[in-house]
This record gives structure tokens, sequence and C-alpha cells, in this order.
């Protein structure tokens, strides 16, 4: 991509409309939209295009045999009006892991966040600037080829949008260890950012919460002892003063956020470890008091503090968060990082403008 990219704007920017003292997580939409399209073997020029319906055919493979995987990352602007994106690059190479395990085609680094870029400069009015809120964007690609036929489908489509989000306060929540159904087996798509993952979590999810928890922690597929990770975040634990977190597998997310907090370990004074974690382990530190936090990590909340743990049926709770909890230190940590208050030593922030 050497030219400029193709801009057609808005008649009438819907920003008036939007209440920003208000915004929640994912209600407002922003005017404009990336949108390319995958047909003859290459991708097509990406276009920025008002944000509206478009037509699809109801035979479009997407539909039906589930070809479709998504981003999620976010957009500061900080104090001098400077505009950073959230490590990109690293967004952009998950991507193209998720692209390839689904057999979808890859997008380029250059596409991806030239792209990106173009819309949130354009959409600039839209990213909010309340301490703790930002710019969620949302990458994603979907088969389009129209065939009822089973096949890797020849057609697809890249879309962005963002949309202005408030700091997503989470309260407390309390989990239950899954031990009938299963998210992602290894060599599954679990470490793949694909629709249909989300739609399998569902109903476990729901029967959770139906029991009184607000999230069910997924365990390894073949025996239901190990942790692999929380609804649609990694989770991490402080137990015997050290951060503990399930190591990569195919079974889960290689999550950004998770990445970001395993790196800043060390200045915020604490050993790491990237291992199996065992139920039994927890329940132990639980009985001993060593597990003395537990948490989720992703780009949505930052950090989603857990307050119990349903273990075999019994419920365990943890001790109460507080502003020295190694939780509430990384996330202001990373916040300041994001916002320019702290350097950023490990170069994470994308500066557009
Ligand atoms: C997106 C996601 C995460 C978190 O990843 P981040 O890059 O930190 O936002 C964790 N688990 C699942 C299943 C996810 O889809």
């Amino acid at each position: 991509m050497t030219a400029p990219i193709q801009i057609e704007r808005v008649k009438k920017s819907r920003l008036s409309t939007v209440d920003f003292s208000n915004l929640g997580f994912g209600t407002y939409i922003s005017d404009h939209m990336v949108v390319a399209d995958y047909k003859n073997g290459e991708w097509q020029e990406p276009k920025i295009v008002p944000f509206g319906e478009m037509l699809m055919s109801p035979a479009m493979l997407a539909l039906h045999y589930g070809q479709s995987i998504f981003e999620g990352m976010k957009a500061f602007k900080n104090k001098n009006g400077q505009i950073s994106i959230f490590r990109p690059q690293r967004h952009h190479q998950r991507m193209n892991k998720s692209l390839e395990r689904m057999c979808m085609p890859s997008v380029s680094e250059e596409m991806f966040i030239t792209s990106l870029s173009s819309l949130v400069e354009l959409d600039e009015p839209w990213i909010p600037t309340a301490e703790g809120s930002s710019l969620y964007i949302r990458p994603f690609v979907f088969a389009t080829e129209s065939r009822l036929g089973v096949k890797i489908s020849d057609e697809y489509r890249f879309v962005i949008l963002t949309c202005p989000v408030a700091p997503y306060f989470t309260k407390p929540v309390r989990v239950k260890v899954e031990e009938e159904y299963v998210r992602a087996a290894e060599g599954g798509t679990g470490y793949a950012k694909c629709a249909g993952n989300y739609g399998g979590a569902f109903y476990p999810t729901m029967l959770a919460q139906k029991q009184g928890f607000d999230q069910v922690l997924w365990t390894d597929a073949k025996e239901h002892k190990y942790i692999d990770e929380s609804g649609a975040m990694n989770v991490m634990f402080v137990l015997n003063g050290k951060l503990v977190t399930p190591g990569l597998l195919t079974s889960l997310l290689d999550g950004v956020t998770r990445n970001s907090i395993l790196a800043l370990t060390q200045s915020l004074g604490i050993e790491k470890e990237e291992r199996k974690v065992s139920i039994a382990e927890l329940e132990e530190g639980f009985k001993n008091g060593t597990l003395t936090e537990a948490f989720g990590v992703g780009t949505a909340a930052v950090v989603s503090p857990i307050a119990a743990i349903s273990i075999h049926g019994r419920v365990y709770e943890l001790p109460a968060v507080t502003p020295t909890s190694f939780q509430l230190r990384a996330k202001k940590k990373l916040n300041d990082i994001r916002m320019g208050h702290e350097p950023d030593v490990h170069g994470w922030n994308h500066y557009i403008k």
C-alpha cells in the first residue's frame, strides 16, 4: 500500500449523540470503519467508509462453517493530545496466528497498522480523554464467499470498528472451576481468537451464572486438573508471594495484557512463574493462606479481581484487594505507561500523532 488510504467521510457525524459521561463498553460505535475485501487470491486496497450496514449473502461461508476471527485493542489520548495505540504489532501477529489456524489469508503488518492508524486519526474526536477511558478497537475477518458446500472460503472481508469506552470497573467476581464442560482442548482452536470459541463458552457460563457465579475458570480438557484461563481473560495468581500464571498451551489465548504484566514483574518487585497451575495447588493455597490474589487480565478490563473460587463445589474466598495488592499496582503501572505518565521503556505505545 503506497497511496494514502481512500476515505469516504460521513455526511453528518454522530459524535454529538454520545454521552461521554456514560459510555459503558461497546454502546457507541464511531463514525467510520475500515473495510477491505480478499478476492482473486489477494487483499484489495482497504477503504475507510461511514460505519453502517453492509450487504451480505445468507449463504456466506462464515455463517455456516465458522471462519471468523477478531482482535481487541485500545488507543489512548494523553494529556498532551498525543494518540497512541497499545502494542498493535503484537495484536497483528496474533491476528495472523488466528487467521492461519482458521485457514484464512494473513493480513500484512503494513495494511493492518496503516489502515488502523488512519481510522483512529480520522475518528480522533471519538477518543475519550477521561483518565482510564480509551478507544476500543475491533479488527475482524470473516469468510464472505456465497456457497453452501463445505469448503475453505476463497473470499473474505476485513473490517475495523472502534468505540469509545469508559474505564471498565469490574466488581470482584465469583468464579467456578469448570470440571464438566470444555472451552478448548490441546490441538484445538483455543489459542485462536475465533468467534466459535465464544459461542461454545456461552452455555457453560450461563449455567455457572444460574448457580450464582459470574464466570468459569476453564480447566484442561483431558483431566480437568489444571487451570487454562477464565472467560475472555487470562488468569493470574499470587501464590507464596510469586506471580503464577498458566503457561501457554494451544488451548489458551496468548493475551497481550498477560504478556505485558509478565514483562513488568521485575520492576514491580515480584518473581514470576509460567507453568501448569493445578486445582489441587489452589485448594492447598486457600487452606494454608498462601494464595493471596487471583485475577483475570485482558484488554477490556486490564485487571479483574476474583473474590471467590468454587472448587469441586466448595467456595473459597480470597482476601480483599488493597492498594498494595500486586494486581492494582500492575494495573496502575500499565495505565501509567499507556497514558505517558511513565517512560515507555518497552516501546509499547505506537504513536500516530
Ligand atoms: C482476548 C482474550 C484474552 C485476553 O487477551 P488480551 O490480548 O490481553 O486482550 C484472553 N482470553 C481469551 C479467550 C480472549 O479471547
